[in-house]
């Protein structure tokens, strides 16, 4: 038990159980980059790199410097991939970290040219398309301007192009099938302006979702974070939810009928009742949308957030846990005995994304890695 109000807890164990059992599924031939931006989904870098190097993985895609850096501290010597357009500075704040830069564009090839001067060596480089229509960071092939960047790049001293990307829009299977052929098209084309040998550069587009619903996605590898984590909408049977966000009560007070709850009043007891103090609030990464909307876990049993939350607490109904004491673990995601707060729950509560929430609890509170597997010691010979 943590001493610190709140905290995330790590099943290390199941992001080494989701690991294999995606590996299985896309078979060893398929190239794995283990997605660890926003440190690991909140998961925290330092408990999963280890996982996927155990596993073999040697590629990661990252978004910050802090993370490849932490990467190479923990003793990472494969290939670091950025998951999006880096600014200038960054590329050449990362250069000693040996990052492969995602090329968000024509202009923004200048950008990390640029960079590469300053560095005084090239770049490797993953140029991305916008094939799939993401239009946030790829080169639009329509656009008459592309195939003359494209050459441009194809002769530049400072660019490297080892991958042409491109990044799906929607977690939709005819939306991924469709999107996959366009880039299929595109990238083949590319690599023919780009005067690469047929096949030389990695075509790679599939997150978790496109890989695991549409093979024909997977291409020369697959970046992979949601599943890991055991959060995809994919239909995936078998993989765990890797995270639990615990605290503590630390008050029950009994309050009579007709009384207000919380900031704005926005709460009400209809009977006497007995509300518990929560010391975890919306500075903590609780969505303050869930006050009055989500539900916790007290003894097993679900309690609902009955106020508008504070910033560093929250008010729980327990009147029906009778039982409920001060010090009882409160579990607001994850399992606790039978029952467990799913990521739909969260997404049913506050209108958005679990991930919205889960990344900034790992990074707001304390963690606690748990289940970590223990791995065989390679045998000296
Ligand atoms: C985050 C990210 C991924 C991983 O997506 P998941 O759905 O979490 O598997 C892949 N590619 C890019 C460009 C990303 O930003």
């Amino acid at each position: 038990m943590s001493t610190t109000p709140a905290w995330v807890e790590i099943d290390a164990g199941a992001i080494a159980h989701n690991l294999d059992l995606v590996r299985r599924e896309f078979g060893t031939a398929t190239r794995l980059c283990g997605v660890v931006k926003a440190d690991a989904y909140g998961h925290g870098i330092t408990a999963v790199l280890p996982i996927l190097t155990a596993a073999g993985v040697d590629v990661i895609g990252i978004t910050s410097n802090a993370e490849a850096a932490e990467a190479r501290r923990l003793g990472f010597s494969g290939r670091i991939i950025r998951l999006r357009a880096a600014l200038r500075e960054e590329v050449q704040e990362g250069g000693l970290l040996d990052i492969e830069e995602w090329v968000g564009g024509g202009d923004h090839a200048r950008v990390v040219s640029a960079a590469a001067r300053s560095l005084g060596r090239p770049v490797r480089v993953h140029l991305s398309l916008n094939s799939t229509g993401l239009s946030r960071d790829g080169m639009d092939w329509d656009d008459p301007q592309s195939q003359l960047h494209l050459r441009r790049i194809a002769v530049s001293p400072e660019l490297t192009v080892v991958g042409i990307c491109s990044h799906f829009p929607c977690e939709d299977a005819d939306d991924v099938r469709t999107g996959a052929l366009t880039f299929r098209n595109q990238a083949c084309a590319a690599e023919r302006l780009l005067g690469a040998p047929r096949g030389f550069l990695e075509k790679h587009c599939a997150t978790s979702y496109a890989a695991l619903t549409v093979p024909g996605s997977r291409m020369d590898m697959v970046r992979i974070g949601a599943a890991l984590y055991g959060d995809t909408s994919a239909a995936a049977p078998g993989l765990r939810p890797a995270m639990r966000l615990v605290s503590r009560i630390a008050a029950i007070n009994r309050y009579p009928a007709g009384s207000t709850i919380g900031y704005d009043r926005a709460g009400r007891l209809d009977r006497a009742g007995r509300l518990a103090v929560v010391p975890l609030g919306y500075a903590d990464g609780y969505p303050r949308v869930l006050g009055g909307r989500a539900s916790v876990l007290v003894r097993g049993t679900f309690a609902p957030v009955v106020d508008r939350l504070a910033m560093n607490s929250l008010i729980v109904d327990v009147t029906h846990v009778p039982s409920a004491d001060a010090g009882d673990e409160v579990v607001l995601y994850g399992r606790q005995g039978s029952a467990q707060i799913h990521a739909a729950d969260i997404e049913q509560a506050s209108g958005t994304i679990a991930a919205a929430a889960y990344t900034a609890w790992g990074r707001l509170n304390a963690r606690v890695v748990v289940n970590v597997p223990v791995y065989e010691p390679t045998p000296t010979p």
